[in-house]
Formats: C-alpha cells, sequence, structure tokens
C-alpha cells in the first residue's frame, strides 16, 4: 500500500513563493555592478522574479530552453535563479574565469538560448561573438542608465525588460524530476563537463544543508554568500536563504579584503562562506588596517583544504569559527561539514585544531565509503585511504549528454579525491587522486605538505606537485609564495619548519620560490599548470 500523503512535487519556485509570503520582509542587499548599495525584500524579489519568468515567455522561451548567465552575486541575478528555473527553463550559470575556449565550448554545448550578463561581461561576450552563433540574444543585466554601448546583437537591457511586465504570473506546476539548472565542472583536463539538477534535487540538497548540522539558517541569520553563485551553486545558498527567510547580502564583483570586511560590518554579517584565497585576502586587509569583524560568528570554508593556521587565526584573532565543507559540483555541492562533536570540546585546543582540519562527517542524504584498488571498501581508522565514492539523491548519475552514467552498478559515484574516514565518522582528503605524490610505492599527501607549509609566518601560499625521480619514481617539489617577496625566508628554514610536521621522508626535495601560483577558474591551485611550468627542473 502507499502513504495516503499529498504528492505535491518539489518545485524552486515555491522557495520564493514562501519567502515572499512568510519573510515577506527579510532583505536582500547587493553591492551592485554599478557600485551603490540596493536594498529590497523577498517580496520584491518573489515579483521581480515573476516579472522576469514573463519577459522569458514574451522572447519566445519555452519549457527546457537553456539560459545562460554570466554574473557576479547580485540580486538580479538571484531573481534569475527564480524566474528562469521557475518557468520550466534550465539556468546555466557560467564561470566568467574560464578560457575562452571552454566558454565558447560549454555556451555551444549547454546550447544556451540567451546569455544574461553584467556590463563586465560585455567585452568578453563580444570576443566570443563569432563562436557563439546559436545564442539568439543577450541581456544586460543593468538599468537604462548604465547600458553600455555594444556590438552585442538582439541585445535587451534587463531592467526595461522586466518593467514590461506586471508580476502577475502563477508559476507552472512542473515535474519535480525536471532540470532547474546546469553547472559545468572547470575540466583541469579535457572538456568541462555538465551537472544537470532538477527540482528534485535542489529541494533536498536546500533542506539539508539549511538547517543546524550545516549552515544554521533561519529567520535571524544575516548570510554573505561570497562563493559564487557560479561556482557550485554558491553552495546551495540561494536556495535555502529562501527556504529559511534569512537576510541575504550579495556582493557583486567586490570580493577584496576591503569590500568584504565594510560589507560584514556595515549588514551586521553573521555568516559567510568562501573559499580559502577569499579569506587570505580578508586576513591581509585585517592585519594591515586593524580592522575587527564583530558581528562575524561562522564561516564556511570549502573548495581546498583549509590550512590550519587559517582556523586558528579566525578563532584567536577574531572570535569566528570555522566550519569546513567539503562537496563538488557533481554534489550540488555539499557532501561533510566539520563542526565539533561534545566530547570534541572537552579536548585541547590543539587536539580540537587535529580534528577541524579534517573535512568532516557527511549529513543525511549523503553516503560515503572508501575504497581501495580493488573496490575493496576500507575500514574507518582514520589511517587506511581510499578512493572516496559517494551516493545520494542530489549526487550526479550522468553528465550532460554523456552516453553512460558515472556511477558504478550500485550507484556510487567516484569523486576523484582519496580520503581516510575516522571511527567518528570524520572524513579527511588526503588528495585529488591525481596529485597524490607516488614516491617508492608509498604516498604522499600534497595537500598535507601545503597545509604545513603555509603555517610559517613567512608563507603566504604554497603548492606541492610530484616531479619524476630516477630512483623514487616522484618526489615533492614545493613552490611558495612568500609573504615578503622582496625579503623571502632560507628554503632550509621552511624544511626545518616542516619537519616537526611532517614524515621525514615526506619533506620536499626542492623549495622555490615563485611570484605566483597559478589558479583554476575555482580558485584552486592549478597543478597541471605548475607541472608543466616546471616539467624540465631537475630534482636534487
Ligand atoms: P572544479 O572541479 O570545477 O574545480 P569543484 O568545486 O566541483 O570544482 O571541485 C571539487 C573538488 O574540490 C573536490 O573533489 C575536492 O578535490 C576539492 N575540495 C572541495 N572542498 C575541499 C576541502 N574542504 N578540502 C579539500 N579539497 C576540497
Amino acid at each position: 500500500m502507499f502513504g495516503q500523503m499529498q504528492d505535491s512535487p518539489l518545485l524552486v519556485s515555491q522557495l520564493i513563493d514562501h519567502a515572499a509570503k512568510v519573510h515577506g520582509h527579510q532583505q536582500i542587499v547587493t553591492k551592485t555592478v554599478e557600485g551603490h548599495w540596493h536594498e529590497y525584500t523577498f517580496k520584491d524579489a518573489q515579483k521581480r522574479s515573476k516579472q522576469l519568468a514573463q519577459a522569458l515567455l514574451k522572447l519566445g522561451i519555452k519549457d527546457g530552453d537553456v539560459i545562460g548567465t554570466l554574473a557576479w552575486n547580485t540580486h538580479r541575478h538571484y531573481e534569475c535563479w527564480y524566474g528562469i528555473s521557475g518557468m520550466g527553463a534550465i539556468l546555466h550559470t557560467i564561470n566568467p574565469r574560464l578560457f575562452p575556449e571552454q566558454l565558447i565550448y560549454i555556451i555551444n554545448h549547454a546550447e544556451d538560448q540567451y546569455l544574461f550578463l553584467d556590463t563586465t561581461f560585455v567585452p568578453l561576450v563580444e570576443a566570443l561573438l563569432e563562436h557563439i552563433g546559436k545564442v539568439k540574444g543577450f541581456v544586460i543585466m543593468t538599468d537604462e542608465a548604465h547600458m553600455p554601448e555594444t556590438k552585442l546583437p538582439n541585445v535587451h537591457c534587463y531592467e526595461s525588460l522586466i518593467n514590461a511586465e506586471d508580476g502577475d504570473y502563477v508559476w507552472p506546476e512542473l515535474d519535480e524530476r525536471q532540470a532547474t539548472s546546469i553547472c559545468y565542472t572547470s575540466g583541469t583536463t579535457g572538456n568541462p563537463k555538465g551537472v544537470v539538477y532538477s527540482h528534485r534535487s535542489s529541494l533536498l540538497h536546500s533542506w539539508g544543508i539549511a538547517g543546524k548540522e550545516i549552515a544554521e539558517l533561519d529567520n535571524n541569520t544575516r548570510v554573505l554568500p561570497i562563493v559564487p553563485m557560479f561556482h557550485a551553486n554558491a553552495w546551495g545558498l540561494v536556495y535555502a536563504t529562501a527556504m529559511m527567510g534569512a537576510k541575504v547580502v550579495l556582493p557583486g564583483p567586490h570580493l577584496d579584503g576591503a569590500s568584504v570586511c565594510d560589507m560584514i560590518n556595515r549588514y551586521d554579517v553573521n555568516i559567510s562562506a568562501a573559499v580559502p584565497t577569499v579569506w587570505t585576502m580578508l586576513m591581509k586587509h585585517l592585519e594591515e588596517s586593524g580592522d575587527k569583524l564583530p558581528s562575524l560568528d561562522s564561516v564556511l570554508i570549502g573548495g581546498s583544504a583549509v590550512p590550519r593556521s587559517m582556523i586558528q587565526k579566525f578563532h584567536q584573532d577574531y572570535d569566528v569559527d570555522v566550519w569546513q565543507a567539503w562537496g563538488m559540483t557533481e554534489m550540488s555541492p555539499l557532501g561533510s561539514l566539520n563542526k565539533p562533536r561534545p566530547e570534541d570540546l572537552k579536548l585541547s585546543y590543539e587536539e580540537q585544531l587535529d580534528i577541524k582540519v579534517k573535512q568532516g562527517r557527511p549529513c543525511f542524504g549523503v553516503e560515503m565509503k572508501i575504497v581501495d584498488d580493488q573496490n575493496n571498501e576500507l575500514p574507518h581508522d582514520g589511517k587506511a585511504f581510499g578512493r572516496l565514492l559517494v551516493r545520494g539523491p542530489w549526487i550526479i548519475k550522468r553528465y550532460f549528454k554523456a552516453q553512460e552514467d558515472a556511477t558504478d552498478a550500485e550507484g556510487w559515484f567516484d569523486t576523484g579525491d582519496v580520503a581516510t574516514i575516522d571511527a567518528s565518522s570524520n572524513m579527511q582528503i588526503t588528495d585529488r587522486s591525481k596529485d597524490v605524490i607516488k614516491s617508492g610505492g608509498e604516498w604522499i599527501s600534497s595537500i598535507d605538505l601545503e597545509n604545513a607549509a603555509m603555517g610559517h609566518d613567512a608563507v603566504l601560499e604554497a603548492a606541492v606537485i610530484g616531479l619524476s625521480h630516477p630512483k623514487w619514481e616522484e618526489r615533492p617539489f614545493m613552490a611558495v609564495v612568500a609573504k615578503d617577496p622582496s625579503n623571502p625566508p632560507n628554503p632550509d628554514d621552511i624544511r626545518t619548519y616542516l619537519e616537526s610536521k611532517v614524515a621525514k621522508w615526506w619533506l620536499p626535495n626542492a623549495i622555490e620560490f615563485v611570484e605566483e601560483i597559478p589558479h583554476t577558474a575555482t580558485g584552486k591551485i592549478n597543478k597541471v599548470a605548475l607541472r608543466e611550468q616546471f616539467k624540465d627542473y631537475e630534482l636534487p
């Protein structure tokens, strides 16, 4: 017998309707691309999302059509998330930091019908124009006063487009399995791959992350999602903030330390989310200016491993708790989050840090296991490490337009990460499988070495790759950006520092100072580029 409860579909349009009805006066604040502050409410956002849906219908957009966005975190982009997906079209958030060839590939692969873009990206899109001929038109996300001169054809002004509509619109009742959105992984090797989310997976993910175990959102929280809406869905915060009626502060393109500090203090932000590089910029600003962050309670950090020194500094200097998160585009993106258990809080601070550097426990909705090369499951003892596999209703089944599923026969998806899991179910990423250094048949974690080096006072950033070695197959090589490039520390000094942190046979064979470490479009260390840069380097 089936249950006899109401079987209404789970749709993202319900989130903005709920927010407008129950938290109608809650604010959404944006530091706009034009540079001024814009404030309005969930009620306004709902109306304008509906106006956008009406405008799309007038442009001839049908159910299942794909609309690309090249945009910062702003109220207009927030409206696109609801207006486009809510009316049955598919939102394709494009990462503008990708290379032009990758942008051309994904715009064509996704078959974007229209592109919505911030004024910032007009020159970028103009340069791609002759290669994206199937795009029917362009909507520049600004008002008439700020419309730039452009050679883009069939171009519209966002504000004029939606202001021609009255917002008197009822969202269609879609199938919950219908696609809401597409996000491409940055694809450091090969072409980017598209991940297609559904209304159902988006809502389940939102429920999964909103509560106490993860983002702790409610009507009283003031959230600053710095992680871009084009990178792994701003970690689900567009949907989850509406679900819980949290106040939203959107940074637009203003991501430097001084701007982030100003936003946090001006709007009393208590929770923020971003990759480690953003926090490094903020820390630098705070150290130089002496500014403080009195309202900030917690920061969600993920996308790359969080250095121990960052967790410590946030806690000791600013009384801010770091919640390390792990996930990936293929997982909507949340996989796990690190929050202390009551017994952890009884430990010394150093012991708590040993736990906090881990990537944490999965929330309900994500199953995890680690396996060896023969697919045998490995024990959860915090020592055995192997390929990390995941399964759950907001995790990918098949890449967009792929011929085969991305999962095995039992539905497990291989994350490409190598990890340990301890007896408390805390998972720790050892490395990406393609980045572990294989030295004499043993594995060295490049992430552990990087994190250890970043605790050195004179080190701003460190990146470790394996370079080939005649005797050991591979040995670690470390590139370092010094905090003060005119006065870098002695490499031996860094080696001595590392000796107390990692096994002796892990110590890098060479440490070189560089001006800059290359990063990917999602802010991770670009190890492919680094390996290319040092491919002829001869290790001692
Ligand atoms: P892309 O692959 O497009 O750069 P993703 O954000 O989807 O973007 O990358 C997911 C990967 O990022 C994970 O598989 C993992 O390797 C890495 N990652 C994410 N969060 C963490 C974390 N907290 N610690 C270590 N690695 C992380």
